[in-house]
């Protein structure tokens, strides 16, 4: 018989009456020929409540102590939902993270599943019973109870549907996935269908559906996701290998409106820098979002890099010391930006993405502090005030409301049955270790660099639309802001084969765009670090850092995004390069599919 996991978030029990609505939902699954897995969160703001709670006794309380403390949300939660399947006639038997044999490690407050036992779930399906499996706690080597960070339920469903082969259902107060947030851009629309690596990219923009980790579980042990609404019974959004609309280059955008730039100019472009910056910050535990740095001059190279507002204080007092210490010239910040980003699967083949983006924005007249593309997003940085107008620029430009009618239709994938349920729960030890997929050098490319350009709306499309047009393919495009200058720089990739002519079109554009100086290097390796998981587990870009520095190679060109992290060096370093990252990751890469 198919199993099924449904999951119901917080505000889908956060009463007795919504509890039995969730009830009857599992109920009819089981009617319809499934074995039931339910798996709840707290009740409506619960675990916010026994926070606060926490907080009246203790400035920090205890992270042992904090988890037992938040668990028992979820235990009022099943014993209540049991009872509601009980009451309608049903049989249910509800199990704390413990019962269910989640085993974690003893990191509280964000432990990482271990194994997952399928016994015991298993007798009590078969014996049709309705399982009730608490979210996001487990227990760890010494019966420890562990609770797996904010969020966690999802990841709790994911993984039960992991090892038992089963399907997933996430039941929300949002009816699926958008193509913005409908909060912030009113033509957003709902997507039928949407691919784990869009997700992926977009966890951290505040589309905020589910848990970034639950994603990267799905993608690794490809459980189609359903994400559908509790109150009404309509289709919601499958999360798939698939994505709605193959032809489409963006598929989605979104907007993170507080983030804080940390420009540093001047750095000593040397083996070592971007090491020495971002250990400092990954030691204070602050996650970094974009990075950018652009090909150095002169022996020196500017940085730029943004970190949650929240996060700026303290990230400045880490960063000071190091800028000290190797000499950097400036450190310059501000508190105003946004990050608008848009993202599809499409966009890796097609070209023309960026410089629409860029011309939509121009047209509104809101002026880009930063770009940093990957394979299937881009993002820039503008002023916050400004953020809102960006976005609805963007999704109305690439016409995100609309479903276009030859779009071929996705296909549903079907959850693959786990065969053998215990070589399954196995193959979960370490599941949640960081996962690099692939480490590459790319010997193809050249650089172009664009110093001192004029910093005003506009000219980023001006300059890549010239480019399209000569039918140059565009890759990597970083561009980095100098406070208090008016000038930026911008600096992209593009086939070895092209680079003569992209630097005449753009010599040949300076009255439209005012500019210092076009440098290029003809012959550039791009080394890409790929993966699951590179933003939970701050170290990637660090360790990628580490490793180049220790082998003596001088970082160009660093851009980053949630699922790679890209660094171009002179060719001549290339396959040094190579190897030194396959020697730093040598403990988590796996083999491809
Ligand atoms: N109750 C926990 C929280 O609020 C876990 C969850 O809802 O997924 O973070
Ligand atoms: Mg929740």
């Amino acid at each position: 018989m198919p199993i099924i996991v449904q999951k119901f978030g917080g505000t889908s029990v956060a009463t007795t009456d919504k509890i039995l609505s969730a009830a009857r939902k599992a109920i009819k699954a089981q009617q319809e020929g499934h074995q039931v897995i339910m798996v709840v969160s707290a009740m409506g703001k619960n675990t916010d409540a026994l926070v606060s709670l926490a907080h009246e006794l203790m400035q920090r309380p205890p992270a042992r102590e904090m988890d037992m403390l938040l668990a028992t949300g979820e235990q009022v939660s099943v014993a209540l939902t049991a009872m509601a399947i009980m009451s309608l006639g049903h049989k249910a038997v509800s199990l704390t993270g413990a019962q269910i044999g989640i085993r974690t490690d003893n990191v509280f407050g964000k432990a990482r599943i271990i194994s997952i036992s399928t016994d015991r779930m298993q007798k009590l399906l078969d014996d049709e019973n309705i399982v009730i499996a608490a979210g996001f706690q487990g227990i760890d080597e010494e019966f420890n109870i562990t609770t797996l960070g904010r969020g966690g339920s999802d990841t709790t469903a994911v993984s039960l549907a992991a090892v038992l082969g089963a399907s997933c259902e996430i039941y929300t107060d949002v009816d699926g996935v958008y193509t913005a947030d409908p909060r912030v851009v009113k033509t957003a629309r709902k997507v039928s269908h949407t691919s784990y690596d869009e997700m992926l990219e977009m966890a951290s923009l505040g589309a905020g559906i589910m848990h970034s980790r639950s994603i990267e579980f799905a993608k690794k042990y490809s459980v189609p996701v359903h994400v559908r609404s509790s109150q009404e019974d309509t289709a919601g959004t499958i999360i798939s290998t698939v994505s709605e609309d193959p032809t489409r280059g963006v598929s989605g955008a979104a907007v993170t409106m507080d983030e804080a730039r940390i420009t540093l100019t001047g750095v000593p472009d040397k083996p070592g820098s971007s090491n020495a910056i971002f250990s400092s910050i990954a030691h204070a535990n602050i996650t970094v979002d974009m990075i950018v740095q652009n090909a150095g001059v002169d022996g020196l190279s500017n940085i730029s890099f943004t970190v949650p507002s929240a996060e700026l204080t303290h990230t400045l007092e880490a960063v000071q010391p190091v800028v000290e210490t190797l000499g950097i010239q400036q450190l310059t910040h501000r508190d105003n930006a946004s990050k608008i980003s848009v993202v599809g699967i499409g966009m890796a083949e097609q070209s023309g993405v960026s410089d629409r983006m860029f011309r939509a924005l121009g047209e509104h007249g809101i002026n880009i502090h930063m770009i940093t593309t990957s394979q299937i997003k881009i993002s820039v940085l503008v002023d916050r005030d400004q953020a809102l107008e960006a976005i609805n620029a963007v999704h109305q430009t690439f016409e995100l409301d609309r479903v276009y009618p030859d779009a071929v239709p996705a296909e549903s994938p079907q959850a693959t049955p786990a065969t053998d349920p215990a070589a399954a729960a196995n193959e979960l030890q370490g599941m949640e270790e960081l996962a690099i997929t692939d480490i590459s050098l790319d010997s193809s490319q050249a650089s172009v660099s664009i110093l001192g350009v004029t910093d005003q709306p506009g000219i980023a499309a001006t300059i890549f639309e010239k480019v399209a047009r000569e039918n140059i393919i565009v890759d990597m495009i970083i561009q980095s802001y100098i406070d208090d200058s008016d000038i930026a720089n911008l600096s992209f990739t593009v086939d070895r084969n092209d680079v003569d002519r992209t630097v005449a079109v753009i010599q040949g554009i300076q009255d439209q765009v005012p500019l210092q100086k076009v440098v290029s290097n003809p012959t550039v390796a791009k080394l890409s670090v790929s993966g699951i998981g590179l933003r939970s587990h701050t170290g990637v870009a660090i360790r990628m850092f580490q490793s180049l520095a220790e082998a003596g190679l001088n970082i160009e060109m660093i851009n980053t995004s949630e699922v790679r992290v890209n660094v171009v060096v002179d060719e001549s370093q290339g396959q040094a390069g190579l190897e030194a990252l396959n020697k730093a990751f040598a403990d988590v890469i796996q083999s491809a599919g």
